[in-house]
């Protein structure tokens, strides 16, 4: 099935049922509503002579135009190339190149950015670049010109799609070096959305409020494809993220579910007004990205009535999501693993040497195989070869255990483990360990060179306000309680850590800028 086929059944089982509101945009549309716009969306791209297969940008946040795009296009056969609001003008050239886009959407400003003036500072470098709408000026417009287009032109175009066309272009998120663009085929991305509601449930009753990005699959697969499958609700609460503002849309939309990193629900629970909201109507969500501190979760479930809140692991190139804890798991399963694999997937954990599967329990390269493996990095087939094996496994760069009951459980990445004197040191281990030294804020743990180990640690610390200590405190503290060879000998105290757009941090430059400084 195409996402344009599926988006039509639930169209036509529930014409009436609420599909989209965004609450900041005052925009209210029923799945019937949300056809026809998407409709005249696919109508007006034809008008511009997108064949399929050609790529459209958007480059705007959480708006009711987002949505009207990805589906809209989807329905048309462009494909959608999603650029992350946080980028500037190197990281969009780069993707309007690399991607070869020949239309782009984009929001006139947000958050006190000019898209337009940064879009006009690297026009003339991007030659593929056609057309340009910008969404607070040129979308009346836009959509009114698709009324050139017959109905019988769109629905022969539709006939010609196939389920396993490329339908998506997402960037990785830069954590271990330059952004790839993983190409998501219809298939990929709409069953990884269907089987998410499949596991939280949801049905044309369900309200979801979806306070995170759509130009990351969280929003746009997690989100609208999971919703948008069910005949369920999409409620946007804002064009960023906005701890009032998402619990507000929950209260007034009476949402079902809730959406967020760990550091949203943080920032909802520690809000002064929070004890003012109605979390009555609350039932489950997808808490995702980075582990959730017990007691997050447990106020979560409690404070918040998410009872059946999830955790789930995933990547852009599987579409996103590979493992989901089920809505019943027992609380310490939720904070300390990310679940069980994800319906109608095969996951194996390997030595990453011999490719052989190590026991249940030893950490080792995690793989995943089924649907949700993308297509491929658009225009790198190396990276592509690198990365999909002949048996059609993915391999992750991410290192894992799989307990006795099934449980999958996260330990961190192949590329940052500290190879010293022939053990294998893992970051996470020593980080969860400097944490509970009462100084440490936040704190990363890194390899770097060493002629007689071949690597050594080296801890990068940021301490609390206010709050002073010395490598050597703290190495004291380390001492008896963990491994010697675990314990750090390089140590720099830090304000900040490199990291992306989005947030995570990249140990690649950690390591790169700890050489040059170490000489
Ligand atoms: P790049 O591939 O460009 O270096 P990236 O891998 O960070 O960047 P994404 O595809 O956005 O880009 O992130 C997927 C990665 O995020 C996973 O491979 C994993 O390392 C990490 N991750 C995702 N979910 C979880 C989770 N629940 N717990 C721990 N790590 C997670
Ligand atoms: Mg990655």
């Amino acid at each position: 099935e195409t996402i344009g086929e599926n988006l039509r059944r639930t169209v036509s089982q529930y014409p009436e049922q609420e599909a989209l509101v965004v609450s900041q945009q005052h925009y209210r549309a029923t799945y019937q509503e949300l056809w026809d716009q998407t409709g005249r969306l696919a109508k007006a791209l034809l008008a511009l002579g997108m064949a399929a297969g050609e790529r459209v940008g958007l480059w705007a946040p959480n708006r009711s135009e987002w949505v009207v795009t990805q589906f809209g296009s989807a329905r048309m056969g462009a494909i959608l190339v999603n650029i992350n609001p946080a980028y500037r003008a190197s990281e969009l050239q780069y993707v309007l190149n690399q991607s070869g886009c020949r239309v782009l959407l984009l929001a006139a400003k947000f958050r006190q950015t000019d898209y337009v003036a940064i879009l006009a500072s690297v026009r003339a470098e991007c030659p593929a670049l056609e057309h340009v709408i910008i969404l607070e000026e040129g979308w009346d417009d836009l959509l009114a010109s698709g009324s050139s287009v017959s109905d019988a032109a769109l629905a022969a175009r539709e006939a010609e799609l196939q389920f396993d066309d490329p339908i998506n272009i997402q960037y990785t998120s830069g954590t271990t070096g330059f952004p790839k663009g993983a190409t998501l085929s219809h298939h990929n991305i709409l069953n990884n959305g269907y089987f998410i509601g499949e596991t939280l449930h949801y049905t044309a009753a369900d309200r979801v409020c979806i306070p995170v990005p759509f130009y990351h699959c969280f929003g746009m697969v997690i989100g609208n494809l999971a919703c948008a499958s069910h005949g369920s609700c999409m409620v946007i609460p804002s064009e960023a993220f906005d701890p009032k503002t998402a619990m507000q849309a929950v209260q007034a939309e009476r949402c079902t579910s809730l959406y967020g990193v760990p550091t949203m629900f943080i920032a909802e629970l520690e809000h002064p007004e929070f004890s003012q909201f109605d979390f009555s109507s609350l039932r489950t969500g997808v808490m995702a990205g980075s582990p959730c501190p017990e007691e997050v979760m447990r106020k979560v479930q409690t404070l918040m009535n998410m009872a059946e809140v999830t955790i789930c692991y995933g990547m852009t190139e599987t579409s996103p999501v590979s493992a989901q804890s089920y809505t019943n798991d027992p609380l310490a399963k939720r904070v300390s693993t990310v679940g069980h694999v994800h319906p109608h997937l095969e996951l194996k954990v390997v030595n990453p040497e011999t490719g052989h599967i190590v026991p249940r329990g030893t950490p080792g390269e995690l793989c995943t195989r089924g649907y949700s493996v993308m297509l491929g990095y658009w225009n790198n087939p190396q990276a592509t070869a690198a990365t999909i094996d002949r048996a059609r496994w993915m391999h992750t760069g991410d290192l894992a255990t799989i307990d006795a009951e099934g449980y999958l459980n996260i330990v961190g990445r192949i590329k940052d483990v500290i190879l010293r004197g022939g053990d294998n040191i893992y970051p996470r281990e020593v980080e969860e360990f400097l944490y509970t030294h009462p100084a440490v804020a936040d704190v990363q743990v890194i390899g770097v060179p060493s002629l007689r180990y071949g690597e050594e640690v080296m801890a990068w610390v940021k301490l609390k306000d206010g709050v002073s200590a010395t490598s050597d405190e703290i190495m004291a503290f380390c001492k008896n309680r963990i491994a010697t060879n675990k314990i750090p000998v390089f140590w720099k105290f830090v304000d900040s850590f490199p990291m992306t757009v989005t947030g995570k941090i990249q140990k690649y430059l950690m390591r790169e800028l700890a050489v040059e400084e170490l000489g």
